[in-house]
């Protein structure tokens, strides 16, 4: 790649990255980081210096950091992220539009046939509420059972933009900061890219990723940055 096309590339990269609405701050500074030292940082082609190495010194962090980074871009469901259920009863008010609002005696959860992703459901003690509920109570009894896999709705970002063993570095991750050896890389993919669109979201644009590098998880300093096709 020459220093034009490279100043091209990072450009788009940039600029791709400010777009990407979803994206948490710590995940926006570490590939920005990771962009520049790919391909514009003067001490790029330092036979000295990994790629990761580098960007830690760009950053100014130290290596829990680093594991801190990757860990929030861990691709995962968080149910916490969707789940807007208004507080107090559900059901509907029949000439008013809106809901009962009252305080919740039958509280309960629903797993999406399509999505996997669950949402909670709360009913107040009145008779026209109950009934309200009836149906819906039914329909969730078991939807945990039946729901596939939820689809991701967090994390998967860095592997939209650079070629990675992201798999063994999230799973590193966990370990290192969460304590938790129990991750396991969604059946969807590590990238948000793959993931099915859900509903009243939009999907995420792919973009064509920098290969960042390496074999058997070790950093190795390519000669040059690499593209990979999208
Ligand atoms: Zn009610």
């Amino acid at each position: 790649m020459t220093d034009r096309e490279a100043l091209v590339r990072y450009d788009q990269l940039a600029s791709r990255i400010y777009e990407e609405r979803r994206m948490p701050s710590g995940t926006r500074d570490l590939l920005l980081a990771l962009g520049w030292v790919t391909l514009r940082d003067p001490r790029r082609h330092d036979p000295a210096l990994t790629i990761w190495a580098r960007t830690r010194d760009v950053l100014n962090a130290d290596n829990k950091r680093m594991w801190q980074l990757i860990t929030e871009d861990v691709p995962r469901y968080d149910s916490d992220l969707h789940d807007d259920s208004p507080m107090g009863c559900q059901a509907p008010m029949i000439r008013a539009k809106r809901l009962c609002g009252r305080s919740t005696m039958h509280g309960f959860s629903e797993c999406d046939p399509a999505t996997g992703w669950s949402r909670h459901w709360g009913f107040c003690n009145r008779p026209r509420c109950r009934e309200y509920m009836a149906p819906i109570w039914e329909r969730s009894r078991g939807s945990h059972k039946r729901a596939p896999e939820p689809i991701p709705n967090a994390g998967g970002l860095l592997p939209l933009f650079f070629s990675w063993n992201w798999e063994s570095k999230y799973r590193k991750a966990m370990e290192l900061i969460k304590y938790h050896s129990s991750w396991e890389p969604p059946g969807y993919g590590l990238s948000a890219d793959e993931w099915p669109t859900v509903p009243g979201t939009e999907p995420v644009k792919a973009f064509p990723k920098l290969r960042l590098v390496a074999s058997d998880g070790e950093i190795l300093t390519p000669p040059a940055p690499r593209l990979t096709p999208a």
